[in-house]
């Protein structure tokens, strides 16, 4: 299977379904990124970012804004919700006997997220974990390259995960890395995940903004601006 994107913005973003991207990903290893309208706008503004985005090995449109956006630009690419793609790639790896490390969050987050998957997934391989609030990255980076883990799951938020896993994607060709924002928090289980109906409805967002309204500078205007900017491209590209 070839890689297929197709471009909003200036991000190429991937075309897979949701199997085949943990298909791909698992046979052409690298750096996966999950895509939103908030990563974008900070990425136009950061060309280190955007180069990291358009050179990563997988994007994928996390959330109703990119799939929305590539809708009004004629491309039918369904989301893909990073939480659910790193849980599948945990499954996967699991089944293929293979090591998972966990970097990111509060101590006591990555701790719980950690003990909730060895739960669910008793003989998962955790060969190692770290909270996400560190100023010297040296120890972290010796041990993932001494340990490789096959899969190497980031949640510093955004773009921090996004530096992180650039940085030492290069010492460890065979890892699969990807950055998962808040995801530590809801396998931990100190943030509830948007009830199935809300993540049909492609109002994720919604639920999490009234859940934490502080979260609502994420949404306005960021959201409204990226559709317009999108409408633009395809009322210039016409
Ligand atoms: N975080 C971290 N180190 C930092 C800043 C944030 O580990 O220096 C963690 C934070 O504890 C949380 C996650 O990164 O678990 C960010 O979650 P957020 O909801 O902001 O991410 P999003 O999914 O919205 O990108």
């Amino acid at each position: 299977m070839e890689r297929n994107t197709v471009d909003i913005l200036g991000y190429g973003v991937d075309t897979f379904s949701f199997d085949q991207a943990v298909d791909y990903i698992v046979n052409k290893p690298g750096q996966i990124v999950t895509i939103n309208p908030e990563m974008i706008q900070c990425a136009d503004k950061n060309s280190e970012l955007k180069s990291i985005i358009n050179s990563s090995q997988m994007v994928v449109p996390d959330g109703i804004g990119v799939e929305l956006g590539l809708k009004i630009l004629g491309h039918d690419v369904k989301r893909i919700a990073g939480i659910d793609l790193g849980k599948a790639l945990i499954k996967r790896i699991y089944y293929l006997k293979k090591s998972v490390a966990l970097i990111g969050a509060k101590q006591d987050v990555v701790e719980n997220a950690v003990v909730n998957l060895k739960a669910e997934l008793p003989d998962l391989n955790i060969v190692y974990y770290h909270n996400g609030y560190f100023d010297d990255d040296a120890e972290i980076v010796k041990e993932l390259t001494d340990k490789a883990p096959k899969l190497i799951l980031v949640a510093l938020g955004s773009p921090k995960q996004e530096f992180f896993i650039n940085k030492i994607r290069t010492l460890l060709p065979d890892s699969i890395f990807i950055g998962l924002g808040g995801s530590f928090d809801v396998w931990a289980g100190t943030v509830k995940r948007a009830p199935v109906l809300y993540r049909n409805l492609g109002l994720e967002w919604l639920y999490r903004t009234v859940s934490d309204p502080r979260r609502i500078k994420r949404i306005f205007p960021t959201l409204p601006l990226f559709v317009l900017k999108v409408i633009k491209e395809r009322l210039s590209n016409k």
